[in-house]
């Protein structure tokens, strides 16, 4: 039997054991008796404790290999006992997994509590008001975070209106930029325009900016820009300065409410008819828009609906108007005119 020589360990257990059984093949391995002119089968012995010999074929070992085993001074395992401690390490590896995996868990429920407690104490000590001035909070079971975020694409309650603003004219990104990239700097440019023109701003007012309407590359004109606000009181200061908001580069900037899809469109009607009254030469301050009506020097001109402006009869056309609030001019409206929101209904999309 030629055994492994360089384990002294190996060889005695081989000469201490004249028959000696392949932990394999369960057959004996034959020595070497030199008088008798028998060579013995080529033997190596497994290092764990619980194997034990083996021939060198039933251990899958070639000859060369098993020549530089038998020089080497690194302990042997066969095929079967790597294999059974492979299986003990992979065991181990997903004990491992399993209990960082619980870890981030733990780890993003406190994110996702702390997120809640700041969204809860930040708009608050940003703008002091009432609890109808700040955006409602989701329940945390909608989200990991309870921050309402515009990328929801839900469609927006009337109470989440007054935290939005749609801004024409805000520069878009070339083609080819990232998503992310493109958000991060609309959210910039959203800030820094408002902060430059706005000067009662807080500096944290801009939540979230979403680009309306589908990417067109050939386009010059950049998409209208949903921004969501913090608080609806920087809405408030942003409208009544929105006739002083421009770019760096002294363009305009147009700022539209984010009104619900009828009042949209009511709105857009309302504007096609002045300005085809404007074109007809009706001098421009005597044509007031209050509500849904049109009105000519106070005589109710039309009424829009969702399907369109209708003209009032001659008849009812010294209708005095009974809508409650005062007749609010448009002049200071008349940037929508060249606005990109001719289309009355523009899809959310990015
Ligand atoms: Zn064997
Ligand atoms: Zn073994």
């Amino acid at each position: 039997m030629t055994a492994r020589n360089s384990n002294p360990k190996s060889n005695t257990k081989a000469k201490g054991n004249p028959v000696c059984i392949c932990s394999i093949c369960e057959d004996p391995i034959a020595e070497q008796d030199e008088k008798r002119g028998i060579a013995g089968e080529e033997a190596i012995e497994c290092e764990n404790p619980s194997c034990g010999w083996m021939h060198r074929l039933c251990a899958g070992i070639s000859k060369s290999a098993f020549r530089s085993l038998s020089s080497s001074l690194d302990p042997f395992f066969c095929p079967y006992c790597r294999l059974d401690f492979q299986a003990k390490e992979i065991t181990s590896l997903k004990e491992k997994i399993s209990d960082l995996s619980s870890t981030v868990s733990n780890l993003s429920s406190l994110v996702s509590d702390l997120s809640q407690k700041l969204s809860s104490v930040f708009p608050t000590t940003r703008a002091p008001a009432h609890s109808s001035d700040q955006p409602p909070a989701r329940s945390s079971s909608d989200h990991p975070s309870a921050r309402p975020t515009v990328h929801d694409r839900t469609p927006f309650s009337d109470s989440q209106r007054k935290f939005n603003l749609v801004l024409h004219g805000i520069p878009e990104n070339p083609h080819g930029t990232s998503l992310r990239v493109r958000q991060r700097q609309d959210h910039d440019k959203v800030a820094s325009v408002l902060g430059d023109s706005v000067p009662s701003l807080s500096s944290v007012s801009v939540r979230d900016c979403l680009r309306l309407g589908k990417y067109d590359r050939h386009s010059t004109k950049p998409r209208s820009l949903l921004v969501k606000f913090n608080s609806s009181k920087d809405v408030q200061s942003i409208l009544s300065e929105r006739t002083n908001i421009h770019t760096s580069d002294g363009s305009p900037v147009y700022v539209k409410r984010d009104l619900p899809l009828k009042e949209r469109k009511i709105e857009s009607y309302l504007l096609k008819e002045r300005r085809s009254l404007l074109d007809k030469g009706t001098a421009r301050s005597s044509i007031k828009i209050r509500g849904s009506g049109l009105y000519i020097d106070t005589l109710l001109h039309g009424r829009a609906d969702i399907t369109g402006f209708t003209c009032q009869s001659a008849a009812h056309s010294d209708v005095t108007p009974t809508h409650p609030s005062t007749p609010v001019s448009l002049e200071t409206n008349t940037q929508f005119e060249n606005s990109p929101s001719s289309d009355p209904c523009p899809s959310i999309q990015d």
